[in-house]
């Protein structure tokens, strides 16, 4: 059965979070392995696929400047943390036989290439998964707001915002049985009711852009590519 799938270009943004399992922090490799499994059977509908992958999971700048440490050294902390995220993803897709790049914001020459706009386009146009790192390579930021950016300048059709639940929700689902999600929802309602799909300025950069944000879940098999396939639940940000 051929699919013709949605979008062409898209960008996938996940939190750090994600890919610690259920441990309390750092990298769980078969929830990675499990996450870039998802990946490729995008790919290999033939969709080229931008990533963003958060570094909660291992540091969050405000939590070391909480404790003490000056801001935006303990930012750039949590832009590495992102590339060891990213390091972590690409052994994984590679070992599947996908072909991957990780880009970084904050050039790293023998660890991964230097963010170079028009090379992370080819790369993509070879059908290579391009996975930016260290998220927009400025504190005070957010890597939600870097898959935003990246997302815009990669012309990316969505950004597909893997989490735990499929959309957005009035309420939070997994407290409330009677949480109802939304089909749609507009930028505006997102920030004006402070949903939580992203941070306020990746909500405004996407709005700015209309760039449509597919909030869906990642613990469904099979969801990411059903998605694009044309099935399944999620909510449209527009
Ligand atoms: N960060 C930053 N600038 C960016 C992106 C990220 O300073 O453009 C830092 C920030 O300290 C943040 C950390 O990197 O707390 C990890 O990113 P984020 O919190 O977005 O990760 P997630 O919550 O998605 O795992």
């Amino acid at each position: 059965r051929t699919v013709d799938p949605l979008y062409g270009r898209v960008m996938l943004k996940i939190s750090g979070e994600a890919l610690m399992g259920d441990q309390g922090f750092g990298l769980h490799p078969p929830t990675v392995e499990r996450i870039a499994r998802e990946v490729k059977s995008v790919r290999d509908l033939g969709v080229e696929i931008c990533m963003v992958i958060g570094g909660g999971n291992i540091f969050r700048g405000l939590q070391g400047s909480a404790q003490g440490m000056e801001r935006t050294t303990a930012d750039y902390m949590g832009m590495l943390a992102t590339v060891m995220n990213a390091l972590a993803m690409q052994s994984a897709l590679e070992s599947m036989g996908v072909f991957t790049r990780v880009i970084s914001a904050i050039p790293m020459d023998q660890v991964c290439e230097p963010y170079i706009r028009r090379r992370a386009v080819r790369h993509l146009e070879k059908k290579r998964v391009v996975i930016f790192a260290a998220g927009t390579g400025n504190p005070y930021f957010t890597t939600d707001t870097a898959a935003t950016l990246r997302a815009n300048e990669m012309k990316c059709e969505a950004i597909f915002k893997g989490t735990k639940v499929d959309g957005v929700y009035d309420k939070d689902p997994k407290k409330h049985a009677d949480a109802k999600r939304y089909e749609t929802v507009t930028y505006d309602e997102v920030l004006a009711q402070h949903l939580g799909v992203m941070d306020a300025s990746a909500i405004a950069l996407a709005r700015e852009n209309d760039m449509p944000i597919i909030v869906f879940s990642l613990d469904e098999p099979g969801g990411f590519r059903g998605i694009l396939a044309g099935e399944g639940t999620y909510t449209r940000v527009a």
